[in-house]
């Protein structure tokens, strides 16, 4: 039995088989064979040796000259790797002693190899584990006879292993199949982790080398909510995560018969509970919660499905379908927040040395009004259908406002002038998730309709630690009292300026910090969708006077870690140890 540590991203515990994700996603199961036919299972293996050396060599022949002359030796490498008596004599002995087919016996074996090379000190051969990785796959492919064997020929259960996953591998993830995922890189906050939670799969990502370490068929335990993997657990440790696993589905449905009660405080103040989306589908999860609308829809997500920029048309239609789904209550659009993590059309790729600080977001829909545009057509157009909010994200100047509003006039005149119907009221508002328009917010007052404040970015930018860098995640800290105090300047000017304010980063739906956004004056939560009647019972089980009172003290203290154990410590009189 193995542990290691993580960093939790989606709640929950998962117990099940490893399935490890290549590169490629060419992965292959674990499977055994009977004694009679282990001597073909050696044959077929000496047989994909020779064609992956021919594989090689055809590829070498068929190379640019002036490219081959630095590449030739890497492969030559690797057909003299294929053709080393050791890596021979360690797929035959598993063959051999271990009954496991070729493709398993490869796998176990290039595994073994790839560990050595990583605990190596030495730069050079630790990156040599690629060339291993290249190897694993060219045998594993010669022996599937081209075959990708993907988690569609499953017929159970598993936990996926993987370096990394994209958003859009997380978002096609089986989840009749998949039941939990951890990957060796990534943050809390990255739009994998966000993806993970709405989809309701326990997940911890930033484990370093698990891919090595995790052999496909081992049995795994994901605790979603400590960030803990526990590989190969043994009975005692398996039996203690299935009494935790139920208490979780026993609470996960408590809260659900009560999610129609509204998020009131016991003493009567009034909050708000909606979700976060990246898909129209997740509209039914929020109302399913209890959830009073969409406080923000991702809508970069679009760009997964198609290879072009979506039209007119597709944005038209995931908007009134969304609405539909709604039923009169608001949808919160944002336009496109390209660029950084998330996702790039292809035509147009920028390469950028430090995306975070880039082309993202606004600066880009400015940068291409053509597609900039194709959007806000199609949210007026949609907004004759119902309550439709459009959101601007990243906006670090009152400039920015003050285009998109003009931008914005255009497109409405126009759509006048064509006879088309339009909500002439609908709200525009803008994210809050840079410190510098936190810190001028009141310039922006004119401008905007709301303000919703994204702590997903507000915290990179604040403390200057990349969302998704493993290597950083013990510095990406919400409870940091400079992001606190951000916060606060932000609900305070709203209030005073009679703005509504809400959050929308993923701060809003964390259990530790909901009471003490309330006692600062919050009251407009959107949070992932599965976790809204959580958020709601929070609420509904506080004073607001005990809420002010816990504001006030946190923000007299200036250690995080101080900060964060007082909350826990509140929150931990009404909700399981395990949440928080
Ligand atoms: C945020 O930054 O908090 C936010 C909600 O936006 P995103 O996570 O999509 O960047
Ligand atoms: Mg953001």
């Amino acid at each position: 039995m193995e542990i290691i540590k993580g960093i939790p991203v989606s709640p929950g515990f998962a117990i099940a088989e490893a399935f490890i994700v290549s590169g490629s996603k060419l992965d292959i199961p674990r499977r055994f064979v009977d004694e009679e036919s282990t001597e073909k299972e050696v044959v077929r293996f000496f047989e994909a040796v020779k064609i992956a050396q021919d594989d090689i060599r055809q590829l070498q022949e068929s190379m640019d000259p002036n490219l081959g002359l630095e590449a030739r030796p890497i492969f030559d490498a690797h057909i003299m790797i294929l053709a080393d008596s050791s890596l021979h004599d360690e797929v035959v002995k598993r063959i051999n002693t271990n009954r496991f087919s070729a493709e398993y016996a490869v796998s176990r074996s290039l595994r073994k190899f790839e560990k050595v090379f990583y605990s190596i000190k030495d730069e050079y051969l630790a990156q040599r584990v690629s060339d291993i990785q290249d190897i694993e796959r060219r045998l594993i492919r010669a022996l599937l006879g081209q075959r990708a064997n993907d988690l569609k020929s499953l017929n159970k259960k598993v936990i996926l292993v993987a370096h990394d996953l994209t958003p859009s591998d997380t978002a096609e993830i089986d989840t009749s199949k998949v039941v939990g995922f951890c990957t060796a890189v990534g943050g809390s906050t990255g739009h994998t982790a966000i993806v993970a939670r709405a989809m309701e799969l326990p997940a911890v990502v930033g484990l370093g080398n698990v891919s090595t370490d995790v052999n496909m068929g081992d049995t795994l335990i994901i605790d979603g909510n400590r960030g803990i993997v526990i590989i190969n657990p043994d009975e005692e440790t398996i039996d203690k995560y299935k009494l935790l696993a139920n208490d979780f589905l026993e609470f996960e449905e408590s809260l659900f018969s009560e999610k129609d009660l509204a998020a009131i405080t016991s003493d009567g103040t009034i909050a708000d509970v909606k979700g976060n989306i990246e898909f129209p589908r997740e509209v039914k999860q929020i109302l399913k919660g209890g959830g009073d609308g969409v406080g923000l829809y991702r809508t970069e997500f679009l760009y997964l499905s198609t290879q072009n920029d979506p039209s007119e048309e597709v944005h038209y239609s995931v908007y009134v379908k969304s609405l539909e789904a709604l039923n009169g209550k608001p949808l919160t659009i944002r336009t496109l927040d390209l660029g950084a993590d998330k996702f790039f059309h292809t035509g147009d790729t920028l390469t950028e040395r430090n995306p975070n600080l880039g082309c993202r977001a606004i600066r880009y829909c400015l940068l291409r009004p053509d597609i900039f545009r194709t959007q806000i057509r199609a949210i007026c157009r949609a907004s004759a259908h119902g309550t439709i909010r459009m959101m601007v994200p990243m906006v670090c100047s009152v400039e920015e406002v003050i285009k998109t509003r003009e931008i914005l006039t255009e497109v409405q005149d126009e759509l006048a002038a064509e006879g088309i119907a339009y909500d002439t009221e609908m709200q525009v508002g803008i994210m809050v998730e840079i410190p510098a328009t936190a810190l001028t917010l009141e310039s922006y007052v004119p401008y905007v309709d709301f303000f919703s404040i994204g702590t997903n970015d507000l915290i990179q930018y604040t403390i200057a630690v990349d969302r998704t860098n493993e290597h950083v995640a013990n510095l990406y800290r919400p409870g940091h009292p400079a992001v606190l105090l951000l916060i606060k300047t932000i609900i305070d000017v709203s209030i005073k300026n009679n703005i509504p304010v809400s959050m929308c980063g993923e701060m809003s739906g964390d259990p530790t910090f909901i009471i003490f956004l309330l006692g600062l004056g919050l009251k407009s939560f959107s949070v992932a969708p599965p976790i809204i009647p959580e958020v709601k019972k929070l609420i509904r089980s506080v004073s607001i006077d005990d809420a002010e009172q816990i504001a006030k003290e946190v923000m007299a203290m200036n250690d995080e870690r101080k900060i964060v154990t007082h909350l826990r410590k509140f929150t931990r009189k009404i909700m399981p140890k395990w949440m928080v």
